[in-house]
C-alpha cells in the first residue's frame, strides 16, 4: 500500500493537469477537469514515495511533490500526523485536494466584509479517492484535521499557483488575520522522471 512502484501515475497526473492548462480553461473547468484527474491519481495508493508520506511529531508536513516550471500549478503531498490540524487559513488561488490515505475533516468559513468569521455549515469528512475543491470563487477559507487521533492521514493537493511561495493569511477565531507563507517541508524531490527502473523492465 506504501510502496512506491507506479510513478507513473504521477508523472501522468502532472502530464494531463498541464494540458489542461495549455487551454486556458476558466477556473469552473479546471476545478471540474482537474478535480476528475486528481480522483484517478488519488483512486489507488501505490504511488507516493515512503520519503513524501512521513508524518512528524511537531506539525503536519507539506512535501512538495511537483512544481510546474511556469508555476501554473503545483503538487504537494499534506501528511498529518495523529490529531494535526492547520489554523483556519485561505489560499488565494484555486485548490482541489484528494485523500489518498486515512481521513480529513474540512470546515469552511465565510468571512464578512467587518472581518467577522463564521463557520460556513458543517465540516466536510473527505475519505480516500474524494477530491474536494477550494477558491477565492467557491470558497477560500477553511480549518482542516485529521479525521484520526492513533493515526496519519495523507491528502494530495493541486494548487493554481507555487502554494509555498504565496502570500496567504492565517485567521483568529475572532477573524484578525496574521500574513503566511507556507513554504515547503522538504528540499528535496522525488525524481519521477528518473525511468531507468521502468525502462529496465521492458
Ligand atoms: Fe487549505
Amino acid at each position: 500500500m506504501s510502496d512506491s512502484h507506479n510513478p507513473q501515475r504521477l508523472r501522468e497526473f502532472v502530464t494531463a493537469l498541464a494540458a489542461l492548462l495549455d487551454s486556458k480553461p476558466a477556473e469552473a473547468e479546471i476545478l471540474r477537469d482537474g478535480g476528475a484527474l486528481l480522483q484517478q491519481l488519488v483512486a489507488v495508493d501505490d504511488w507516493l514515495p515512503d520519503a513524501y508520506a512521513q508524518p512528524q511529531p511537531e506539525r503536519y508536513q507539506q512535501y512538495l511533490l511537483h512544481a510546474d516550471s511556469a508555476e501554473r500549478f503545483s503538487i504537494v503531498s499534506f501528511v498529518w500526523g495523529p490529531g494535526q490540524a492547520t489554523p483556519i487559513h485561505n489560499h488565494t488561488v484555486w485548490g482541489l485536494i484528494g485523500m489518498l490515505r486515512g481521513a480529513e475533516y474540512s470546515q469552511p468559513y465565510k468571512a464578512f466584509d467587518d472581518g467577522r468569521l463564521q463557520a460556513d455549515g458543517a465540516p466536510h469528512k473527505l475519505l480516500p479517492g474524494a477530491v474536494e475543491a477550494i477558491s477565492p470563487t467557491v470558497g477560500d477559507i477553511h480549518k482542516v484535521h485529521n479525521a484520526f487521533d492513533d493515526r496519519a492521514s495523507i491528502s494530495i493537493h493541486v494548487y493554481g499557483a507555487n502554494i509555498g511561495a504565496v502570500r496567504r493569511s492565517v485567521y483568529a477565531e475572532d477573524g484578525s488575520r496574521k500574513p503566511f507563507i507556507s513554504g515547503y517541508s522538504n528540499t528535496h524531490l522525488p525524481n519521477i522522471w528518473d525511468r531507468s527502473i521502468e525502462l529496465k523492465n521492458t
